[in-house]
């Protein structure tokens, strides 16, 4: 038997910040480490709307898993879907991304799967109104963006181009703030000299939210600000709004007062709800552990699943004393699994229960404008911009992407400049993974019932031709 054979075995699913903290925290440790995730890079999820709405490319905000952990010679990376767990025999189950089945044995186990999009039950919307968790989702909301300008400047019929002109976001937390506020830059600053037939700028964008106030957790001081800040850029607030339809051409909103209003809108975007997504019920079903109302996985306050002192959960999956799903605490729980196996097969017994230090949050505006909350400081406008602005340098990962965001940030701050606009006007591939392999008629003629064509939304039933 060699060293390594020897040594223990750490599985972690998922390489968000909880994970490959996790993993990096474990790198002088003698342990062998697997980190397992379907997609192949690790996402700075914050600036998403940044690459949606044209200032960043996604690979600036995106790196590599398998380059990010090249010099921790103990780690492994495996792009696979994790699809269950068998809790006795310490085994977890994946999936590769063409079919076939994996199967890795642990010693200690790191969950750190993130969360997902919810739609409160209605999944029928996630066709009209993508979310904004994934590359994918970034990549699809900047070609439904850039793509409503371009539908709208070809438009006949005044109806239809107020339609493409009016963008919707549900949910007014964060990212429906940072990408409403961005979507009306577009519109005003950045398309203003480029269109001959359409005023950019007459882009509507309607925000809507249940509750009473944009950025509520901020508290009242600076949702405040935030609510005067995009009532000047232009953002339509609509809050107590209860979205209660969504399709092709528009939404449907329950006020306050229970009268339901219908808004045209060829763009609708989704900015509310997460919910843990399968794999945490495949867990808490393989394990006895609870879930809370979003799924996600209740643990001790030591991050382990209760009786399952080998298995940690951590970051946004993990339920523990109402704690946010943002990235300080992915890092903090991450750091703190890792460190506690470190003590573990160093033959140390860790008692420490986790304490999250609240480092406070920030949320963009607009250009100069950023609300920042920590502890007792609220800071708004420049001053909180220029915090925003450090805060993000620092977090982004690695060298080139931080050097990348500042040479993209530097035209888009002082210019309006946004460089990173390019989309496809065809859908990419028939299929939905780039890795299904491809069917024989996909070279030419479509499969039946696929759609090849534009995957702008099919709002447009009428003929349109340039106006003259
Ligand atoms: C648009 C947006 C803006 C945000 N803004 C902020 C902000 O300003 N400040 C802040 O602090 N936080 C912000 N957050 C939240 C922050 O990004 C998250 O809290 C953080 O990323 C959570 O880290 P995590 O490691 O728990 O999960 P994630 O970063 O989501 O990583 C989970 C990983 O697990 C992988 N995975 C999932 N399921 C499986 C499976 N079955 N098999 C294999 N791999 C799997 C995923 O591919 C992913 O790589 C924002 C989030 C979003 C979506």
């Amino acid at each position: 038997m060699n060293d390594q054979d020897s040594q223990r075995r750490v599985v972690i699913i998922g390489g968000g910040f909880a994970g490959l903290f996790a993993a990096r925290m474990l790198r002088r440790a003698p342990v062998r480490v697997t980190l397992i995730d379907r997609r192949p890079h690790h996402l700075f999820q914050p600036l998403l709307y940044q690459c949606s709405t044209g200032i960043l490319s996604e690979g600036k905000i995106a790196a590599p898993l398998r380059d990010l952990l090249r010099k921790q010679k103990n780690a492994d990376f495996v792009l696979a879907e994790v699809t269950g767990l068998d809790a006795d025999g310490r085994r977890v189950l994946a999936t590769r991304p063409l079919g076939g089945q994996l199967e890795f044995g642990y010693d200690y186990l790191i969950v750190a799967a993130g969360v997902q999009q919810s739609y409160f039950g209605h999944d029928e919307y996630a066709q009209w109104a993508p979310g904004m968790k994934t590359i994918e989702h970034a990549l699809v909301i900047r070609r439904r963006v850039f793509g409503a300008f371009e539908m709208a400047d070809t438009a006949v019929d005044p109806d239809e181009r107020s339609r493409w002109l009016t963008f919707a976001l549900v949910g007014a937390g964060p990212t429906g703030v940072e990408l409403a506020g961005q979507i009306r830059e577009v519109a005003t600053k950045t398309l203003r000299d480029e269109y001959r037939h359409i005023k950019p700028d007459d882009a509507r964008v309607l925000l809507f939210d249940g509750g009473d106030a944009p950025l509520a957790p901020f508290g009242p001081q600076l949702s405040a600000k935030a609510a005067r800040t995009l009532d000047k850029l232009g953002v339509e607030q609509h809050m107590h709004s209860i979205v209660t339809g969504i399709d092709g051409t528009g939404l449907s909103v329950r006020a306050q007062d229970g009268t339901v209003t219908r808004h045209q809108a060829g763009t609708v975007l989704w900015t509310a709800g997460v919910a843990a997504p399968p794999v945490a019920t495949a867990i808490a079903a393989a394990t006895g552990a609870k879930q809370d109302r979003a799924g996600r996985i209740m643990v001790g306050d030591d991050c382990t699943i209760p009786d399952h002192p080998e298995i940690f959960v951590t970051g946004d999956m993990m339920s523990l004393n109402k704690l946010p799903g943002v990235c300080e605490v992915a890092m903090q729980t991450g750091i703190y699994a890792g460190q506690r196996i470190k003590h573990e097969v160093a033959g140390k017994v860790p008692t420490k229960p986790f304490r999250y230090h609240d480092l406070g949050s920030a949320a963009y505006l607009s250009r100069g404008n950023a609300v920042v909350s920590v502890r007792r400081v609220h800071l708004s406008g420049f001053l909180a911009w220029v915090v925003w602005l450090f805060i993000h340098i620092g977090f982004l990962t690695g060298i080139r992407n931080r050097l990348g965001a500042l040479v993209s940030w530097w035209p888009a701050f002082v210019w309006d400049i946004r460089r990173e606009r390019t989309y496809t006007t065809e859908r990419v591939g028939l299929i939905g993974s780039a890795y299904d392999e491809l069917p024989p008629s996909a070279t030419g003629t479509a499969l039946p019932g696929s759609t090849t064509g534009a995957e702008l939304p099919t709002a447009s039933a009428e003929p349109s031709s340039r106006p003259g």
